[in-house]
């Protein structure tokens, strides 16, 4: 299903053109315009769902090989040393297009971009009370 006034939405189903590396039955892989990197992809299913909580898990498990063979052409043909994958979900997780998209960034020697986040030093029980609740 397509939602109106959804620019991922019409990108997908081909309604707006794009630069598109990779398409199937479910997904268009395109070029983001505001890339990372040389390369940098978006992965869009074709059915709307603004993010991986309204995603259905059919097309959930269809996404990592899509994007296996997204990784692949970009090793192949551009020569990346490196890869990211990253997927906002939420304004506050730095989602701004509220259609799901799965980011494949190819990463390069000197390529200016760093690593996503700034790692913390919680001790034991900070850890241990996480993991209470999620269990
Ligand atoms: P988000 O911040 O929501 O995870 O990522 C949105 C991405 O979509 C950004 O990297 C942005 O550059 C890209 N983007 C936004 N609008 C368009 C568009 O119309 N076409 C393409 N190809 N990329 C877009
Ligand atoms: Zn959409």
């Amino acid at each position: 299903m397509k939602q109106d006034n959804c620019i991922f939405c019409k990108i997908a189903n081909g309604e707006i053109p794009s630069r598109t590396v990779y398409e199937d039955e479910d997904f268009r892989a395109i070029l983001d315009l505001g890339p990372a990197t040389k390369g940098h992809t978006l992965i869009l299913p074709k059915d709307h769902a603004a993010d991986l909580y309204e995603l259905p898990e059919d097309v959930a498990a269809k996404v990592l090989p899509v994007a296996k063979k997204v990784a692949a052409l970009l090793k192949e043909k551009l020569g990346c040393q490196g890869l990211n994958l990253v997927q906002n979900n939420g304004e506050l997780a730095g989602q701004t297009v509220m259609h799901f998209h799965l980011h494949v960034i190819p990463r390069y020697e000197n390529d200016g971009q760093k690593i996503l986040w700034n790692p913390t030093q919680p001790d034991g029980a900070e850890l241990d009370e996480v993991l209470a609740k999620l269990r």
